[in-house]
């Protein structure tokens, strides 16, 4: 079968086709058909390389799968060949205190698909019962594969580390990105005030189609400034980082007193 590998860290011209042996499940693993995988930030990191990581090569990259069950291991009941599903991108060893607590991504053995193994890019992918999810009807394929790592990061900076609340304010950087729409999203259920930055009316419009209640176009105004003005000079309750040197000093003039800051990364550099 096809699938996208790296055999060393590079450019986009490092991406192969490879023809790679077709996986068969564990007792308890499922195979899927792949039908739509995504492009996450983290993709470009995995295919670039990260300073003092090592990666293990070759790898298929993809964190995000969603497709139909093709074959299932002897332990599942619960699964039929057929089903629509999505493939959640984390995995641990399920047996651990923090894996039995509910907070599976401080188990030692964590790993996300496509980044400490291989992901998802592939015509076909094992993965085992816990990573799997069924589909609602209703719910596309691309829709399921352009949600499940994203959504998973912008909610446990949320909900698990920053506990926002209802009628607190949130600052969304980078809100055009993967997490940032995430974010916008997941703060509403929350029923948050959310304030969304972006660098263009388009992002902006689209920010506010995803719930935003106000918006910064960083490319006319400077963020910290536009927060106060948003804000009554308040500051924010949350600020949602994952730019890094372009926005951090931005976000702690940003934030209130007694604010918090969640970050999951540094797109523009440390
Ligand atoms: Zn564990």
């Amino acid at each position: 079968m096809k699938s996208l590998r790296v055999h060393e860290h590079g450019g986009t011209e490092k991406i192969v086709i490879d023809e790679i042996p077709e996986p068969a499940p564990k007792a308890n693993e499922a195979v899927v058909k792949i039908a739509a995988t995504s492009v996450n930030h983290l993709d470009i990191w995995v295919r670039g390389g990260m300073r003092n990581i090592s990666l293990p090569l070759p790898m298929v990259l993809g964190s995000d799968g969603a497709g139909i069950v093709a074959e299932v291991g002897s332990d599942i009941t619960d699964l039929r060949v057929g089903d629509r599903v999505l493939i959640s991108p984390g995995t641990s060893c399920g047996r651990c205190e923090e894996c039995l607590s509910g907070h599976d991504n401080l188990c030692r053995e964590y790993k996300i698909l496509g980044e400490h193994c291989d992901g998802t890019d592939a015509e076909l992918v094992a993965a085992r019962r816990d990573n799997i999810v069924k589909l609602p009807d209703g719910m596309s394929f691309n829709d399921a594969a352009a949600s499940s790592l994203v959504f998973i990061t912008a909610y446990q900076m949320l909900v698990e580390k920053a506990k926002v609340q209802p009628l607190e304010e949130v600052l969304v950087m980078g809100a055009s990105s993967g997490v940032g729409t995430a974010a916008i999203q997941i703060a509403k259920l929350h029923n948050a005030r959310v304030i969304a930055v972006a660098g263009s009316p388009e992002k902006l419009e689209k920010a506010k189609a995803l719930g935003a209640d106000e918006v910064i176009n960083y490319s006319t105004e400077k963020i910290s400034d536009g927060v106060r003005r948003l804000t009554g000079k308040r500051g924010v309750d949350v600020v949602f980082e994952h730019t890094g040197q372009a926005t951090w000093s931005d976000s702690i003039l940003s934030a209130n007193r007694g604010g918090r800051i969640v970050t999951c990364g540094a797109t523009t550099g440390p």
